[in-house]
C-alpha cells in the first residue's frame, strides 16, 4: 500500500514544483542524487571510481514537453560523455527516452539519441536506455533496436527489462537475438495485474530465471539488484556454468547499500553504481521512496544527525 502511495505522489505535479524547489527537498533528496550540477555528478563518479566501481550517470528528467527542452537534454549528455572522456573516468550514461523528445516526437527523439550513441562510440563508452512505465516498453524495445543496427553502435547502446512484466522473458529472447545489452532490473513502477506480477516472490522468481538466460547468453550484461538472496543465487549460478566475474557486472544504485556495493568490489566482481543528478530529482526520489518505505525514516533520521 505504501509503494502505490509514493508512485502516485511522484506523479504530483503540484508536489514535484514545491519540492524541487525547496532547499529542504534538495537536502531530502541528496541521498539518491548526487546534486543538480555537472560538477556535483563528475565528483561523486571520482569517489565512486576511486573504490573501485564503474558509474552509470544520469541526468535527471522525464516526460519533457517540446523540442527546445528535449535538445537541451542531448546537450547536457554530450557535455557530460566530454568530461567522461576528458577526465578519464570510469563511467557510461543512462538516459530517458521522454527525457528525449520521445512525447514529442519519436523521429526527434532517434536523431538526438542517434548522435549522443555516435558520440560514446567516439571516445569508447556506452549508452544505456532506461526503461520507463509499460505504456512505453514496446515503443522503447524498438526504438534501441533501431539504434543497434546502426553503423558502429552494436554493443554500444542497450537498454533495459523489468522482470515484473509477463512479458519480459519474450523480450529478452527477442533482444538477445540480435546480441542487445539488457541492464536485468525488477521494475519501478505501478502496473496492473493483467500485466504485470503482483506479488514479489513472482518477480523475485522471474528475476532469477532471467538472469541465468542472460548469463548464459555471451552477451555482457548488467545485473541491476540490492537483492542479496537473488545476488549469491547470480553468483553461484555463474560459478557452476563457468562464466567468469569479467563476463558480466552488478548494479546498483547511488546510496542504496553502499555496505554491499563494496564488499562485491572487494570480492572481484564488476559493480556499476547508477548516480542520478540535475535539478528535476522529485518522480526519481520518491520512487526510491516507494521502494523502501523506512528510507523516509531513515533519511529524516540522518538529517537531524548532521
Ligand atoms: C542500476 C539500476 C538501474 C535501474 N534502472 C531501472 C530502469 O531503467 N527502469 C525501472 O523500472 N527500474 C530501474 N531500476 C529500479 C529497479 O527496478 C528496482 O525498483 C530497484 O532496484 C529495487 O529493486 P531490488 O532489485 O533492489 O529489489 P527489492 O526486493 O526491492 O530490494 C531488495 C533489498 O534492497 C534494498 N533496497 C532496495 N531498494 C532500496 C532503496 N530504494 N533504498 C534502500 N534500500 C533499498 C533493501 O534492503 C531491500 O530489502 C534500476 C535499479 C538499478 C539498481
Amino acid at each position: 500500500m505504501l509503494r502505490s502511495l509514493f508512485i502516485g505522489l511522484s506523479e504530483s505535479k503540484r508536489l514535484r514544483h514545491f519540492a524541487e524547489q525547496s532547499p529542504l527537498g534538495l537536502r531530502f533528496s541528496g541521498r539518491f542524487v548526487a546534486g543538480t550540477q555537472l560538477d556535483d555528478v563528475i565528483r561523486a563518479t571520482q569517489a565512486v571510481n576511486e573504490w573501485g566501481a564503474g558509474v552509470s550517470i544520469d541526468n535527471l528528467g522525464e516526460n519533457v514537453t517540446n523540442a527546445v527542452e528535449s535538445k537541451h537534454s542531448a546537450e547536457l549528455y554530450h557535455r557530460l560523455l566530454d568530461e567522461i572522456s576528458s577526465r578519464k573516468l570510469n563511467a557510461n550514461i543512462s538516459l530517458k527516452l521522454t527525457h528525449m523528445g520521445f512525447d514529442v516526437s519519436e523521429d526527434l527523439a532517434f536523431g538526438l539519441v542517434t548522435e549522443v550513441v555516435d558520440h560514446a562510440v567516439r571516445i569508447d563508452s556506452f549508452v544505456r536506455v532506461d526503461m520507463e512505465g509499460s505504456p512505453y516498453t514496446q515503443r522503447t524495445l524498438d526504438f534501441v533496436r533501431q539504434l543497434h543496427r546502426l553503423p558502429g553502435h552494436a554493443g554500444r547502446v542497450g537498454t533495459v527489462i523489468q522482470s515484473y512484466l509477463h512479458r519480459s522473458e519474450k523480450d529478452v529472447d527477442g533482444l538477445l537475438a540480435e546480441r542487445i545489452r539488457i541492464r536485468l532490473c525488477k521494475g519501478a513502477y505501478k502496473e496492473p495485474p493483467e500485466i504485470a506480477f503482483p506479488k514479489k516472490a513472482d518477480v523475485d522468481a522471474n528475476y532469477l530465471k532471467l538472469a541465468r538466460t542472460l548469463l548464459k547468453s555471451g552477451v555482457f550484461h548488467g545485473i541491476a539488484t540490492h537483492d542479496e538472496r537473488i545476488i549469491a543465487e547470480v553468483k553461484q549460478f555463474a560459478r557452476a556454468e563457468n562464466i567468469p566475474a569479467s563476463a558480466y557486472e552488478f548494479q546498483m544504485l547511488y546510496g542504496v547499500r553502499r555496505d554491499l556495493q563494496q564488499q562485491l568490489v572487494r570480492e572481484g566482481y564488476g559493480l556499476r553504481v547508477y548516480i542520478p543528478f540535475g535539478s528535476e530529482w522529485y518522480p526519481y526520489f520518491m520512487r526510491r521512496l516507494a521502494e523502501r518505505p523506512a528510507n523516509v525514516l531513515f533519511i529524516a533520521r540522518n538529517m537531524f544527525r548532521q
